[in-house]
């Protein structure tokens, strides 16, 4: 038996080169006032944690050989987004075997699922996510499939040491589809799906290892309606739905060069299939879509984006409709639960770095506006350049014995860091507390 960690007062603060880490990021958030923003200090008690620790890491590797079939079911049976109908039902009756209380087709989502799992009453909620998609042609080149049973090895491993250890609390795993195209966690959190979690994880596979930030982007789908004519005999009588499209791009390429080195600006043009050349085509479809290291600065860059897209329209004579998609918000990674997560990492010889320079995009970058939240990458064996996420090759490292088993470690530590705050008052203060100061910086 031991003792809980309940007075953090009494506790000394967390060592300067801890905060000094941590600082790097958020000197790069704050680069713009040139201040450096340090964690304030919470409880270094670790008693029972050790305890807590054992149980949920033995919990993890008793699981990993089962784990590692669904994993490869679920790659072998790609779905795309919004139809993960299959991968759904298996993960499902895996929840359901391990006496999780699951909830099919949650919230009104076809393919989302809610697993909760609570012992005694009260205690704080903690989250985890396992996506569920897969993309067009080249299966799971993201590595949901690793992302997905992460998260069930995460609140298994936390249930039981609910269970072992009799400390009341409540865990929470969603099954989130949707997350290459669609945003699936959005969805859930207009249904009000995070509402009840104190702080929620997920962990991502990636070439390379870190705390990286996510950019924010938003999307536009976009139709341009001319007029057709005969290319030779009446080309004046035509309305260019083509040049419109063109024009738009070529502005865009412009605008690119006045972009910050964050920004990213992108369009592609869906030339009418087997058009004829000669007649002038009256209907071209466009996507544009731009991107940001920050949400609000994404307002700026889609009015800008507009604008080139008024550029095609005026200039061709076209009408234009635009319909925005859903905007995905950069991700803020939630610095104590970094910290620990980098710190656990460590016990185990992965070193965790935190890194400015940006990657893709999530939606659970939506879910890290509205609560504590962490995001860490994980390193999976790739064989080399050419073979990030999205490529044929991330989808073979993706099934390997060594990606499944960096999966097993990042569990862990995703696991770690969010138990903590079952048993640690200081420790998730202070969670609550940087998330706060975050919401205040973002919101400049
Ligand atoms: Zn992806
Ligand atoms: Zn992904």
């Amino acid at each position: 038996m031991f003792n809980w960690c309940r007075s953090p007062e009494a506790e000394e603060p967390r060592s300067a080169p801890t905060c000094s880490r941590l600082s790097e990021k958020q000197a790069f958030r704050d680069e713009s006032n040139a201040q450096e923003t340090h964690l304030p200090a919470y409880s270094s008690c670790r008693f029972g944690q050790d305890e807590t620790t054992a149980t949920i890491t033995d919990k993890i590797d008793s699981l990993s050989k089962e784990l590692r079939v669904l994993s490869l079911d679920m790659h072998d049976h790609p779905e795309i987004a919004w139809e993960e109908k299959r991968t759904h039902d298996i993960l499902v009756k895996f929840m359901k075997q391990h006496g999780f209380k699951v909830t099919p087709h949650a919230y009104g989502i076809e393919t989302a699922w809610e697993a909760t799992y609570q012992h005694k009453e009260g205690g704080r909620t903690i989250g985890f996510n396992s996506e569920e998609d897969a993309l067009p042609k080249v299966g799971h080149a993201c590595g949901h499939n690793l992302i997905a049973i992460g998260g069930i090895a995460a609140a298994l491993g936390c249930a039981e040491a609910l269970k072992k250890h009799d400390l009341p609390g409540k865990v929470v795993l969603l099954g989130t589809p949707a997350e290459e195209r669609g945003g699936g966690k959005i969805k859930l959190i207009e249904k009000g799906a995070y509402k009840q979690m104190d702080l929620c994880l997920m962990i991502h596979p990636t070439p390379l290892s870190g705390l990286i930030p996510m950019l924010a982007v938003s999307e536009v789908v976009v139709e341009f309606f001319g007029h057709g004519a005969h290319a030779a005999m009446a080309p004046h009588e035509g309305i260019n739905a083509l040049d419109a499209a063109v024009t738009t791009y070529n502005a865009i390429s412009v605008m690119r060069q006045q972009l910050l080195p964050s920004d990213r600006a992108h369009a592609v043009i869906y030339i009418p299939e087997n058009a004829p050349v000669n007649i002038i085509p009256d209907y071209c479809k466009m996507k544009c879509a731009v991107r940001s290291f920050e949400y609000k600065r994404l307002v700026d860059l889609q009015k800008r984006l507009e604008n080139c897209i008024q550029a095609g329209t005026i200039s061709s004579g076209c009408k234009v409709k635009m319909e925005w998609d859903y905007t995905y918000k950069d991700l803020r990674n939630n610095s104590a639960l970094g910290q620990e997560y980098i710190d656990y990492m460590k016990t185990l010889g992965v070193e965790v770095p935190i890194t400015t320079e940006a990657l893709g995009s999530t939606d659970f970058g939506n879910v890290s506006y509205e609560l504590p939240a962490l995001h860490p990458m994980f390193a999976i064996p790739t064989g080399g350049e050419g073979n990030g996420n999205h490529t044929p090759g991330f989808t073979e490292a993706a099934r390997t014995k060594a990606a499944h088993e960096e999966a097993i470690k990042s569990a862990k530590g995703m696991a770690v860091a969010a138990f903590r705050s079952f048993i640690d008052e200081g420790y998730y203060k202070t969670v609550r507390e940087v998330y706060e100061q975050d919401k205040k910086d973002r919101s400049k």
